[in-house]
């Protein structure tokens, strides 16, 4: 079973789940994605996403009317795999098509470009053997609509649990991974902050996120990750 914690911009609010590996994903239409398909390669036992990026892929996947093979989707920061800001590690991007043929990819990248629900989908040019697209919804720290927004305590949502993961990996505990930047993220976040000379506000912009990006991305399960 993977618990799945499914954040909906709408409400701030993040609802939780538990499913099994042949079970479609929470708020996904039919059973056109299940859980093991959206967890790709990763080896987490706990997976966010939000209800915009399934309703995104429902929009998608309907409008397209065959199935779309996913060859990735998410993927925890520690896991890495995407470069040092990747929607990926969000629970809001998908890797797809690499099974198909190169028209059927065309089709894909054309219905997602189209409906205009996802926040960025990838030119063919830059991944010519797999369709990515993303519902990336927040603007980034270090300006422009890519990478993590500025996280303050209040925050609450999928960016939260990327930043309080890559916290608990480099052994700066949040106490829990629930999404919710609260006082204990907010100790962790400045303990961290001022052991790598950042200025300690206990905000999580620019130069923290890029850090700690630096720092956790790809460097595999330490013994401080927490799975809820
Ligand atoms: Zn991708």
């Amino acid at each position: 079973m993977a618990k799945i914690m499914v954040y909906d911009p709408d409400t701030n609010q993040i609802y939780t789940e538990w499913r099994a590996e042949n079970d479609p994903m929470p708020y996904s239409y039919g059973r056109t994605l299940l859980v093991r398909e959206f967890r790709g390669s990763s080896r987490s036992t706990v997976f966010w996403t939000t209800t915009t990026a399934m309703e995104a892929w429902n929009a998608t996947r309907r409008t397209y009317g065959a199935a779309i093979p996913v060859g990735y989707a998410f993927k925890r920061i520690w896991e890495g795999g995407h470069g040092l800001q990747s929607q990926h590690y969000v629970g809001v991007s998908f890797d797809v098509g690499q099974r198909l043929s190169q028209s059927q990819r065309n089709q894909i990248w054309r219905t997602a470009n189209n409906l205009g629900v996802w926040g960025y989908v990838e030119p063919l040019s830059m991944t010519p053997t797999w369709v990515h697209f993303d519902r990336r919804y927040a603007r980034g720290a270090c300006g422009g609509t890519s990478g993590f927004p500025t996280l303050r305590e209040g925050s609450v949502g999928c960016y939260t649990l990327v930043l309080q993961d890559a916290l608990n990996a480099l052994g700066y505990s949040t106490r829990w991974l629930d999404g919710k930047f609260g006082n204990a993220t907010r100790t962790a976040l400045i303990q961290y902050q001022r052991d790598n000379g950042l200025g300690a506000d206990g905000i999580a912009g620019c130069q923290t996120w890029r850090r700690i990006a630096a720092e956790v991305v790809g460097i595999g399960r330490t013994p401080t990750v927490i799975d809820p």
